[in-house]
This record gives C-alpha cells, structure tokens and sequence, in this order.
C-alpha cells in the first residue's frame, strides 16, 4: 500500500501523523531558522581551533563527519553559501558536544601562537636545540617551525610547544644548563630575524592570528616609534609603528 496519493484510508493518514509527531518530538525534521545553523556552525569552529577534529566531534555526538563539515560550511545540498537552517535534532546535539582532548595530532590550528611562544624563547636566550628536546621533535623541525610563516599546525605541536614554553619563560637559561654562548648565540639570532619578547604577548594575544606584538606599550603613535629608537629596534620591526610613519610621511606630501 502506498502512502502516496489520494487515496490513504483513514488509518493510514493516522499513522502518517502519529510517525510525524514522533519524528518531530525528537526534534527530527523541524528546521530552525539561519541564525541557529551559524551559532552551530560558530560553535564547532571554536572547538575545530582549539584542536578537536570534526571526526571527533561526530564521534561524540554520534553524526557523521559530513554532517559537522556541511553545518561549517553552512552548505546543504549542492548550491554552496545558500542561506540554509538547521534541523533541530543536529542543533542540540552540537550544542552538547563537550570538549574533549584531541586524539592524536588533533585538528590544525593556527600557527602564530606556536611560532611566538619560540621566537620569545629564543629572545630570553634558549637555543632550538635546547628547546627541542623535551618536545621530542629534532631541532631541525623546530627551527623549522620557528621561522616559517605557515598558518596552520596540529594541536599536538602546538601544544608540545606550550608546555615547554610555559615551564622555561620564566626561569634564566643559564640555570637550566644553557652555556652563556649558546645564551648569547641565541639572543644574537633572536635580535637579528626581528623576534618579540614574551612580554610583548599577552594572554589574549599570543594566540591570535590578527594580533601584533606591542613592543612598546605604545606601538602605532609617535611615542611608539620613539621607544623603538631608544630601545635600538627597527620601527620597521613593528608594523603598527610601520604603518604610523608611512601614513605622517604621506601626510606631509
Ligand atoms: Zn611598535
């Protein structure tokens, strides 16, 4: 018997509800509005950068990898960028996903944390080699890693590279083994290749790509270029002062 057409008997039209209702107690089938697709969308992006892998995320949940990736990319279907809502089922469940350590190299990330917490450590006189080791990488991998402008990394470096930062910013090189050569080798290379200090980072900058290191307390505005001439830094080093000169240069013409 079919279900189509007009000519359901009454039973049948029952049942056709009572299954509706039931798929829609489970929320399966509503669609919720844009708005609800990009807050899904916003909240596995924000565990996606922290290092959780989609598979991961689905795994929890228990949906597929496609599914999570399509909600990303608000794309269902075939036409890409096509204003899309949300069945409400994969909405709550996305809404549950609780964070998890990754498994294995985790998912990429951004790479600027990475590469400044080394360049900083380079800055207060720890050379690569010195570095590496308790990371368990070869040094050069890691020196590599220092000086590439490569966007992304696996959360597993990125991670390695916090926990040996975190233990060593604070104490002097010298303490832990750090000859003064292999010190002043270091702090030569830091200074040359233009690295910002630790103290030029904060908390809510050090992990952001958008972010620029504030070497002076002051950066973008006269003073800023000032300290940097004090300090014996280029202001080209800094592109906030950088960009200041070139706009008072372009003023006066
Ligand atoms: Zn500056």
């Amino acid at each position: 018997m079919s279900h189509q057409g007009p000519n359901k008997t009454s039973a049948e039209k029952l049942a056709i509800q009572k299954y509706h209702r039931l798929q829609r107690a489970r929320g399966v089938g509503e669609m919720m509005k844009h708005g609800a697709a990009i807050e899904a969308a916003e909240v596995l992006k924000r565990w996606h950068v922290m290092g959780m892998t989609y598979y991961q995320m689905a795994d929890q949940i228990g949906l597929s990898e496609a599914t999570l990736c399509n909600v990303v990319t608000l794309q269902r279907g075939k036409v890409k960028g096509e204003v899309v809502g949300i069945c409400r089922k994969t909405y709550n469940a996305i809404m549950s996903i609780k964070w998890e350590e990754p498994i294995g190299f985790g998912a990429r990330v951004p790479a600027c944390g990475m590469r400044r917490r080394l360049q900083a450590l380079q800055v207060a006189g720890f050379t690569l080699a010195f570095i590496s080791e308790p990371m368990g990488r070869h040094s050069t991998q890691v020196s590599f890693m220092a000086r590439n402008d490569a966007k992304y990394t696996y959360y597993s470096m990125h991670k390695a590279v916090v926990g040996v930062f975190d233990k060593l910013i604070s104490v002097d090189p010298l303490d832990v083994g750090q000859t003064p050569r292999q010190v002043a080798v270091a702090k030569a290379a830091a200074k040359r290749n233009g690295y910002a200090p630790w103290t030029a980072w904060d908390d809510d900058t050090i992990d952001s790509p958008d972010a620029y290191p504030e070497w002076t307390g002051a950066c973008g505005t006269q003073t800023g270029v000032n300290i940097h001439r004090k300090m014996g830094t280029s202001e080209r080093l800094c592109r906030p002062c950088s960009d200041f000169r070139k706009q008072k240069r372009a003023d006066y013409k």
